[in-house]
Formats: structure tokens, sequence, C-alpha cells
């Protein structure tokens, strides 16, 4: 099914609050094992950390009905053992969260829970972008609707709770119908729990088994944590039920869904010891730097340093190819948190500056090749450039095993505005200026393709390419 050109969605035009994020889901049902559903949902939480830092959560139903307990934090601070052992419960929704400054609140922090007084409740955990929320939100006010958070998440919640009257399957059937962009995501009541994917895919959703118990996750590395085997993917579209009877599948298209997985997923978002698509995510960004090792304009280099962590995978490819030693020349302080949620430009820069520090010995003199995953606004490799030199490197060349960033996205991945891109305006031999560099290579899209086995029209690549996914392939929109 062919791809095409999008304008922005709805809500961005909203210049306030904008409920952009990425995140991470796991969720586990009927579990019976030696630990409780609690800890094992607590070191599938710990797992996808890497997902989202500012707050975590898990919803669950007890004798009092749909419980949640979330706050503000990291898995570890939000969660004390006390409190896990206090959680009985077979099944629950868990969800790590990382949004924009401005709706990083607790009233946005996930599972997000709708419950009438006799009827039960119902918990939701969602990982993507609504791209049609502005239009469901104003129809929602018009209808009365009252809302408590300013997350997309709670238009998908306000639906689900509206029509799971006729079973939970049926009311994400339904919903499905009316929201555009992307979903990965695990609602629950009080007997049932569905895990759901947008019919893009653009998001992970891995099912597992862990004894008798079924367990939905962001990643096959949460599963593999929690010793959970895996048993596939959540098709694209597809709504998957674990209850009583064991997993039953819905396929919502008629035909074979246009698949748009996010490509950001495999060059950096997910874990390097996850498989996405039968593919592991570590031997994609390697096979990508080997490839980009032919682009690299010089010779007689003396070693490759992997941007630290970021970089490490496709920098073994790299290294691997041009039969250079591999240096972790550049040392990260592990204790200071993600400079790119720091504010303003200066505040930064400083934070990397304080991150990274080289090894002067190995450098001195040396010709090397610097590999990242990506460049987006060029701090982090502006930064270690400029360490370099200044610790006597002779020529630092930076290799970045991904096309150049251009455009924005819209389905879950919080990237900076157009104009903050760092490639946006400037060709190879301008941005190698601007950062200080001696060269710039990037990976082309053929190269990222040919890593992850699949052509342009199984991925979503707009942040590359400017070619937006189809929107909503239910209703055609
Ligand atoms: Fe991923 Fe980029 Fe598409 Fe967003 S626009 S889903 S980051 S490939």
């Amino acid at each position: 099914m062919a791809k095409r050109t999008v304008s922005k969605p709805d809500w961005t035009a909203n210049p306030g609050e904008r409920p952009q994020e990425k995140c991470g889901v796991f969720a586990v049902h009927n579990y019976t094992g030696p630990d409780n559903a609690a800890v094992v949902t607590y070191h599938g939480l710990l797992a996808l950390q890497h997902r989202g830092q500012e707050s975590a959560g898990m919803a669950f139903c007890d004798q009092k009905g749909m419980q949640v307990i979330k706050n503000m934090g990291l898995v570890d601070q939000v969660f004390s053992r006390r409190e896990l052992d206090a959680i009985i419960a077979p099944s629950i929704i868990g969800h790590v969260r990382y949004s924009t400054t401005g709706s990083s609140i607790l009233a946005n922090a996930q599972p997000l829970i709708a419950r009438s007084y006799n009827q039960g409740g119902i918990a939701l955990a969602h990982n993507g972008n609504l791209t049609n929320t502005r239009r469901l939100y104003n129809k929602l006010l018009d209808e009365g609707q009252i809302f408590h958070t300013t997350s997309d998440t709670e238009i998908m919640l306000t639906y689900l709770f509206r029509y799971r009257r006729s079973g939970l399957a049926a009311a994400v059937n339904k919903t499905m119908r009316l929201i555009e962009g992307a979903y990965a995501a695990v609602v629950m009541d009080d007997h049932q729990m569905v895990a759901f994917r947008d019919p893009n895919g653009f998001r992970p959703l891995a099912i597992g088994r862990l004894g008798q118990a079924s367990v939905f996750a962001s990643e096959t590395a949460a599963l593999d944590t929690v010793g959970a085997d895996f048993v596939r993917e959540v098709e694209p579209g597809e709504i998957v039920t674990a209850g009583p009877e064991g997993l039953n599948s819905l396929k919502t298209m008629p035909n074979e869904p246009c698949q748009s997985i996010c490509i950001f997923e495999y060059v950096y978002f997910a874990r390097p010891d996850s498989i996405l698509k039968n593919r592991n995510v570590h031997a994609v960004r390697k096979m990508v730097g080997s490839l980009l090792a032919r682009r690299i304009p010089v010779t007689a280099l003396d070693m490759v340093i992997p941007s630290p962590d970021s970089g490490v995978s496709a920098a073994m490819g790299l290294a691997e190819s041009l039969n250079l030693p591999l240096e972790w020349a550049v040392h990260r302080n592990p204790y200071l948190g993600r400079t790119f949620i720091e504010p303003t430009q200066s505040e930064r820069e400083e934070a990397v500056r304080l991150k990274f520090n080289p090894i002067r010995n190995l450098v001195n003199n040396k010709k090397v090749v610097v590999v990242d995953d990506s460049l987006v606004r060029g701090t982090t490799s502006r930064i270690i450039t400029s360490l370099l030199k200044t610790c006597g490197a002779a020529e630092v060349h930076l290799c970045i095993a991904s096309p150049p960033f251009i455009n924005p996205c819209y389905y879950g991945i919080d990237i900076p505005v157009a104009a903050e891109l760092a490639a946006m305006n400037d060709n190879a031999d301008r941005l190698a200026e601007s950062i200080g560099a001696d060269s710039v290579t990037f990976a082309e899209p053929a190269d990222l393709y040919r890593a992850v086995g699949m052509d342009q029209s199984k991925l979503c690549t707009a942040c590359f390419s400017g070619s937006y996914p189809a929107l909503n392939l239910l209703t055609g929109k």
C-alpha cells in the first residue's frame, strides 16, 4: 500500500501542552508463579526504563476494584518492595513514560484508569502518539466529556470506557476505527486483558509466555529479563485477547496491513538485545556500521571510537570492516542524566561537557573516527569532537549510522523542532565545519533497509525521507 505525505497532526496546532511521548509498556496476565505479578512487572519495567524515565506506574484489579500506583521518577524510585508485596493481583499493566517537559506531570503518568461506581473499571497503558487528538478532543468536549489529563491516551481511554459493555475486544475494535496515529497499547478490565497495535505498527509490542501467564512487552529484552519465552509480535492492526481461555486474535484489517515500523527503533530507541521483526537490533546496527565503512572519504585512520553508548554496535561493525582497533577512548559518566532533555542549548552543552571525558594518551596525535547512531541537534557530536581535539587528536571524522534527520516525528518520538535539527539546512561539508570535525559521513537509507532486511515500503522513514505513512488505514483517512 502506498505511503503519502500528510500535513502535521492536529494536536501540534496547539502551542501549549503537546502530548508527545515515547514510552514502554509491560503487562502480565494471570500470573501464578513464584514471585508475585507486581515483582514480575517491576522487573519488566526496569528492562524498559530506557523508553521512559519521567514516571512509572502499575494498574491492577483487586477486591477494591481497579487500582493504580504511579508516580514521577524512575521505576525503582516509584516502587518499594513493601508496595510490590502488598499488590495482590495476578494481572497487572505497567508503564514507563517520557514526555516533553510541559506535559511531564503526574496526571499524565500511566497507566490511566477509568471507573464507574457500580460497573468496574478499565486501565490503559499506551506507547505512541495519536495524530487526530485535537479533533477527537473537541468532539468529546462538545459531548460534555471532562478530561483529567493533557494526554492523548485519555482520549483512547474515554472511548474504550464508553464502548466496554459490548466486551473489551469489541471496544478496542470500535476505538481503533476512530483514532489515528501510533499506538501499541494494553487495556485491562477485571477479567480480561487486550493488547492492540495500530495498523501501521509504528511501535513494537511483543507477546511472551511465562508458565501459564501471558506477557506483553514493548521489547523482547523485557521478556528475557523476566524469564518469559517470546511467542510472537502483536501484528500491525491486530487485537490480542488474553483471558481464561488463553490468547485469541482478531485481525482488524481485511488485507495485509501496510506496516510502517519506526526505523528509529532499530537506529536508536530499542535496546540492542531486543528483537524486532526477527532482526536483532545490535546486529542491525553493526551491519549499518560495516556498510558505512565503505562511505568514509579518508584512509590511514588510527582507531574507531564509539560515541558512548549509542554508537557502540555500529562502531563495532565499522571497526571490523576497516580492520581498525575499536577503542573506548571517550569515557561517559553514567551518573548524569540524559542530556537532550535539558531545556536550553547552553545548558545542554554544559551537561554534555560534564558527561564525557576522552582518554588523552590514547587519542593524542591520532586520526580517529567517532561513530554515533544518529545526529539530531548535533550537540553531543560537537562537544565530543571539541574534547578530542583539545586532547590532541590530529583528525576527528564523524560517522553517523543513519541518514540526516530532517523532519519531525508525529508518532511518539520526541524530536526537536525542525529549526533545531542539525542536518536541516546543511550539507555534510558545512555540517562538519559547524561541528568542528574533519568530515561527517552519514549512512544511506539503502544501508538501513539492507540491515533491517525490509524495503522502505515496510518502514516509517519520515524523519529522514519526509514521506509520512497514511494515518488511519481502518478509515482510509
Ligand atoms: Fe520513527 Fe522517524 Fe517515523 Fe517517527 S518519523 S515513527 S522517529 S521513523
